[in-house]
């Protein structure tokens, strides 16, 4: 195990059963974090959890009382939260007037107001490791994307709840620095995930026409990334941060 100043350290991490979320927890676990996995599919939630030494609570973030139970119920366990990863979202892209309405109310309620609830929630603890910790200081990482720097056509809706995402970690990054809270905006390009799959058959088809010949990031690149800058000593924040495939635009 790295020294990373880390060990010991509670951290909630969402969107813990698939993909980047659960290459977080697992990279994080390594350095000694005792890592808290939220997401809905309690199966994958709890393999993990027994593998990693943590905690699974299944919860549908898009129910704002549900995110505050998740961090409720993990201030229960451990008695205190040093890091908090947003990373759960979903993608529904498509052409508009093909798709209906609730695509981008979904990616609202998740991408946008389901972080929002989480780290309205955390925040009071987060507060307190920041004063209290080894640390003396808390993080909190938002996994935003690059289509939360520049829109694209189709994209409309995932575009509003990342560059959303972007400017709310910016004003919170703000208000809580004096607390010593740190907050992250970390935005990556294309990641080899299962999140290209939501959008059903057509959209999958999309997307690899789009990243034909494409090496996509793993989730472990960006898990790596999210690690290093949470290990940074207090004096060093990194309020943004992009990651791309070195191949594609
Ligand atoms: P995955 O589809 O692999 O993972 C998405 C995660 O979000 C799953 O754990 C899923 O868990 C969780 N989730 C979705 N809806 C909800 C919900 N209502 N309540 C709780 N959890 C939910 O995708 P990625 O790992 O790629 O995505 C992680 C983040 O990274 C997302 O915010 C995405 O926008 C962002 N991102 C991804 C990129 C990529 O290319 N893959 C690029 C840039 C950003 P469950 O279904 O069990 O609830």
């Amino acid at each position: 195990m790295t020294s990373t100043g880390l060990a010991g350290s509670v951290a909630l991490i969402t969107g813990a059963s698939g993909g980047i979320g659960a290459a977080i927890a697992e990279c994080l676990a390594g350095t000694g974090v005792v890592p808290v996995l939220v997401a809905r599919r309690a199966d994958r939630l709890n393999d993990l959890a027994q593998r990693l030494n943590g905690q699974a609570i299944a919860a549908d973030l898009a129910d704002p009382a549900a995110a505050a139970q998740a961090v409720a119920t993990a201030l229960a366990t451990h008695g205190r939260l040093d890091i908090l990863i947003n990373a759960a979202g979903l993608m529904l892209n498509g052409p508009t007037l093909e798709t209906g309405f609730s695509a981008w109310q979904r990616m609202v309620e998740v991408n946008l107001l389901g972080l929002m609830a989480m780290t309205h929630a955390a925040l009071p603890a987060l507060c307190r490791a920041a004063a209290d910790s080894p640390r003396r200081v808390a993080d909190v990482v938002n996994i935003s994307s690059v289509a939360g720097r520049q829109a694209r056509a189709t994209v409309a809706g995932y575009n509003a709840t990342k560059f959303g995402v972007a400017a709310f970690t910016e004003a919170m990054r703000q208000e809580f620095a004096p607390r010593n809270v740190r907050f992250t905006d970390v935005a990556p390009g294309a990641v080899d995930t299962e999140l290209f799959d939501q959008g059903g058959e057509t959209a999958r088809a999309y997307y690899d026409r789009f990243f034909a010949g494409i090496e996509k990031l793993h989730p472990a690149d960006v898990a790596e990334t999210v690690a290093w800058v949470i290990s940074r000593p207090r004096r060093v924040a990194i309020p943004d941060l992009v990651i791309r495939p070195t191949d594609h635009i």
